[in-house]
This record gives structure tokens, sequence and C-alpha cells, in this order.
């Protein structure tokens, strides 16, 4: 690596989802060119961030509280496709219209600060990709959390017969077909596959490590906001963010009022070790099973960043608004309070701001046209 010559420019965006976008667009903005000034670096086959990877039975019209990205609608989408083709489509959309020029598949590998000396460029990052190297005076990084999927470790998962997966390899209902599946986990992802693999499954056992909390009534701003607050109060004080859906609670719709009437909707706490036939208690109980299913969330894809060394003891990284703590040229763009779609938009056009102020007046002055 330390041979090769870093390509030069402002500000590297590492993520092509809503944050990154919206952090793209943001720069254009703010007069930023594409290729010149920053560039966005993505290592995903398509555009769609997340979305292009959700599986088929998660259409459009099941997604809630998705937000357009910043200066372009999402208009007359058919609620019937899937959500990763109909969003898909309409990132490919706004890559094109504002001219982003995403580079992908590109794998960012690290991050490291010019001053540790390895590539011998005072205050500025570098960043080490599958493509070579990009040299940088700013950094956002907005790789969200599909591809850290969570699975936690229980005594004797190593012995079961049965097959084992995460949602983030959830294929959709059809496979599940007359087979005994235990769920694990208590958000919305649990409760969605629950719903849909109920109807074809021999049996479902649905098993949470506390017991979730149903929102009855709209999901309006005030809640919003201090679900928000929560997880913002945890990424100051430099705690590993608890994602905002997940301090939102489940809302309640017809369709799981319907589910919990028919008993899928049943709680039990989470079992404590897993057979090679399925999952026991420690009272005894057990539950059989084809399929264990850990719904079990995603935690923050930020390894590349380790040798920046932005890691509190607490585990987090901690965070001034979007900007890290440790070193106020590094944006996290959809991590901890801004990891929805309206918080990514939000916090894009935060970390530009900042981020602008930061590089000063070798910045071209004038808005490109948008
Ligand atoms: C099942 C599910 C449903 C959801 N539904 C909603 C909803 O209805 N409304 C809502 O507001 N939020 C929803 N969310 C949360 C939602 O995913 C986020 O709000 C938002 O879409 C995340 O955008 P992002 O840009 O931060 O991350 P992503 O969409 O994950 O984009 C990150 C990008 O970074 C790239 N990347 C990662 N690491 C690297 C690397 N090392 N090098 C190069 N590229 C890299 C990835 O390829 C990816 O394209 C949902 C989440 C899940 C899991």
């Amino acid at each position: 690596m330390n041979n090769l010559v870093a390509r030069e420019t402002e500000v590297v965006v590492i993520g092509a989802g809503q944050a990154g976008l919206s952090s793209a667009y943001h720069l254009r903005r703010a007069g930023y060119e594409p290729d010149r000034d920053f560039v966005v670096l993505d290592h995903s086959p398509r555009p769609g961030g997340a979305w292009q990877f959700r599986w088929p039975s998660l259409t459009y019209g099941k997604v809630h509280g998705m937000h357009a990205l910043p200066g372009m609608e999402l208009t007359g989408a058919d609620g019937s496709r899937p959500s990763s083709s109909v969003i898909g489509g309409y990132f490919a959309d706004y890559e094109r219209a504002f001219d982003l020029r995403v580079h992908r598949p590109v794998d960012v590998r690290a991050v490291r600060d010019g001053q540790d000396g390895r590539y011998g460029q005072d205050g500025r990052l570098t960043v080490e990709s599958s493509e070579g190297l990009w040299s940088a005076r700013a950094l956002i990084n907005a790789t969200g959390t599909w591809d850290r999927p969570f699975w936690p470790r229980y005594p004797g998962q190593e012995t079961f017969r049965g097959r084992q997966l995460h949602t983030a390899h959830y294929p959709g209902p059809q496979e599940f077909a007359g087979q005994r599946v235990v769920v694990v986990g208590g958000g919305t992802s649990a409760v969605q596959h629950l719903l849909e693999i109920s109807e074809v499954a021999a049996a479902t056992t649905w098993v949470t490590r506390r017991p979730p909390v149903f929102r009855e009534g709209p999901f309006d701003e005030e809640w919003g906001r201090a679900a928000v607050a929560r997880v913002e109060e945890r990424v100051r004080r430099g705690l590993p963010p608890q994602s905002v859906v997940s301090v939102t609670g489940l809302p309640m719709t017809e369709a799981m009022e319907r589910a919990r009437a028919a008993g899928v909707l049943a709680p039990r706490p989470m079992f404590d070790r897993v057979t090679p036939t399925g999952v026991e208690w420690a009272d005894g109980g057990t539950a059989d099973a084809d399929i264990i299913l850990w719904a079990t969330g995603f935690r923050a894809a930020v390894d590349h960043l380790a040798p920046l060394k932005l890691r509190e003891p607490g585990g987090g990284i901690r965070m001034e608004g979007t900007r890290a703590a440790r070193d106020p040229r590094v944006h996290l763009v959809g991590y901890g309070p801004s990891a929805s779609t309206i918080g990514a938009n939000r916090a894009g056009r935060a970390a530009v701001r900042e981020i602008h102020a930061l590089l000063g007046s070798s910045q071209p002055p004038v808005p490109a046209a948008v």
C-alpha cells in the first residue's frame, strides 16, 4: 500500500445509502464538485444502500416512515412492489439527477490519520480501499449497520441440528412452510417475520429478552423526538447507540392486532440454551425447532475506522452532533440518533455545514446549481 499514490480530494463520503446520498447532495449544494472536491465510495453492487438487500416480501407498502431524500420526492410508487426495487430505483434516479457519481463497488478497509506517518501526509486522512487510496481533509462515514448483523451467543448454539439464520439473510416466508420456527428478538423485524411465517409454518415460538413494548396510538413527532433524544444522550456519553427504532416501541397495526388475537404474538422470555432439537428454558420447558431465526438487530459498521482510535472505554464513539469528539474531521451520519431516514437527511446537512466551516476559505465559494 505504501507506494500507491493517493488521489487527493477534500471530502470522502463512505456509503451511498440514505445518509451518504443526503450528505453528497448537501456537498453539491455547498459548491463541492463530485470527483474533484468529494468522492462517494460504496461497496454494494447497486444503488439503494441496505434497502437493496431487504427481503422481497418487505413491499414498499409495508415500509412505514421512509422519508424521501432531500430535493427529490419519491412519488407514485406501487406499494405492492418490493421495497428493494422501489427504493433502489429511486436512489439510482437520485444519483443521476444530482450527478453524485458514486464509485461502486469500492470497499473501504481502513481510514488512517496522515499523522500516523504511514503515508506522510500531515493533517489529512487516508482512506484505504479495494480501489486504492484517497487522501482527504474530512470524512463523512455513512456506512449504516446492515453489514454487521448482531448474533448473540447462547450455550449449545453450535449443537443445533436445524438451520439458523439472521434477519440479514431472511429470504421471505416460503422457506419456512411446514417448519417449526423459533423467532428471537423484540423489534419490528421480528414481528414482521412472525406475521409472515405464522401463515405457512407448522408452529412458531417468539422469544424476546425483554417483554416487547407495544405502542397504541399514532407515532407523533413528540414521541419521535423523545426517542431520538435518548439515543443522542447515549452517543454523547460515548456509549454504543441503540437503534432509534428499538426505543420507539412497536407501533400496533391491524395485522398485529389480528396476530395477537390468534396467539401468534405471544412472547416468551429468552431461553437459556439451544439444544440439538430446539431451545430450552431453565425451568425445563422446551420448544422443538427446525429453524431459529435471529432477528436480533445490527451494530454500527465502523470497524474500518479503528485506526483512528475514536472509541471510548464505553465501547461507542463519543459524538458532538454528527462530529466524532476525538477527531473534528470525522463525521458520522446515520449513526445513533440519525439512524433513520429522516435523521440521516438532517445529519447529512449538519455534517456538511460543519465540514464546510472546518475546511474554510479554500472551498469553492459559489454554491453549485443542483
Ligand atoms: C428491515 C429494516 C427496515 C427499516 N425500515 C425503516 C423505515 O421504514 N423508515 C426509516 O426511517 N428507517 C428504517 N430503517 C432504518 C433504515 O435502514 C435507516 O434509517 C437508513 O435507511 C439507513 O441508511 P444509511 O445510509 O445509514 O445506511 P445503509 O442504507 O445501510 O447504507 C450504508 C451504505 O454503506 C455501504 N458500506 C458499508 N460499509 C462500507 C465500507 N466499508 N466500504 C464501502 N461502503 C460501505 C453499504 O454498501 C451501504 O450501501 C429500517 C431498517 C431495517 C433493518
